[in-house]
């Protein structure tokens, strides 16, 4: 199989990360989407993949940064002539966002001009997508794949959950952390996996700024623990991902992110802070996300 990076990047508009989206393309050609972030459609079409062939999302939660592409991928792909209906699984609310997003919400007006084309009420349904709101165990299996999926720590549950996951297809084990604190099921679910693409938010020099200056360091994993996950985990392969914009060069995040990141210590160099400490305790296979990385299993 083929695991695209299309989005490695986090809550902030970054010139140079799409928001969090990972494609997994099976030796037969059948493609399955892991969140939505904004600018993800867009790195399909760059990575050389039709929006309208990917039939299948998995949302591992409800934040922006995940799911803020989805209205695009939808409309666009609908415009790109998808037969059929998309599949969307997710936590409970995705129903909800996806009711309020096409024909009875946001793009009302747009989808009811469009169909006046017969070319585009011929596939209308492209615009219906059809909502599993999922819950912790087998999710999903079909004749290629089977797909776990457990709550990790990120979202109050009592609002909705974040899944982390674990998908076997090919003979191979590939994990997804969504968001998350270290977590005894993201452990579980990424045991002996031959990758694991886990979120690597903060690296630690950001996140003692951010308990210091009193913005808390919310629920992810920095590299010492990133590592430590790994190395529990006894995976194969790591990639690090969803990062917190540290890396950065951009004078517009520097600006307009001062009150809440060190922006000072933004640079490329802490991806090499990020790489150290996660070899601190994790010895095997490492690669730091880039957008439109592609990693062959
Ligand atoms: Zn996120």
């Amino acid at each position: 199989m083929k695991i695209t990076m299309l989005g490695t990047g986090a809550a902030l508009p970054d010139p140079d990360r799409a928001q969090s989206s990972i494609l997994v393309t099976l030796e037969n050609g059948k493609n399955y989407l892991f969140d939505c972030g904004e600018g993800s459609t867009r790195q399909m079409v760059k990575a050389n993949i039709n929006p309208a062939d990917v039939p299948w999302v998995f949302l591992s939660h409800l934040h922006y940064d995940h799911v803020c592409g989805l209205p695009f991928f939808v409309l666009s792909s609908w415009v790109f002539n998808r037969e059929g209906k998309l599949k969307v699984f997710g936590p409970k609310g995705t129903q909800d966002f996806v009711d309020h997003s096409f024909e009875n919400g946001a793009f009302r007006v747009d989808i009811q001009a469009r169909a006046a084309y017969p070319a585009r009420q011929k596939n209308i349904e492209a615009v219906r997508p059809e909502v599993f709101e999922v819950e912790p165990g087998l999710m999903y299996e079909d004749e290629d794949v089977k797909i776990y999926i457990d709550v990790v720590d990120h979202i109050p549950t009592e609002i909705t959950d974040c899944f982390g996951i674990r998908m076997e297809a090919e003979g191979k084990v590939v994990a997804f952390s969504g968001d998350t604190a270290p977590c005894e099921s993201m452990i579980r679910l990424a045991q002996d996996a031959d990758l694991l693409i886990h979120e690597c938010t903060f690296p630690e020099s950001f996140l003692k700024h951010r308990a210091e200056s009193g913005v808390g360091t919310f629920a992810h994993t920095s590299p010492l623990q990133l590592g430590e996950i790994a190395r529990k985990a006894n995976v194969k392969s790591l990639v690090a991902t969803h990062f917190g914009h540290y890396d950065s060069t951009s004078p517009v995040i520097k600006r307009a992110a001062g009150n809440h990141l060190p922006v000072d210590l933004m640079g490329p160099e802490r991806l090499d802070e990020v790489a150290r400490d996660i070899r601190k305790s994790y010895k095997g296979d490492l690669r730091l996300a880039t957008d439109l990385m592609r990693i062959d299993l």
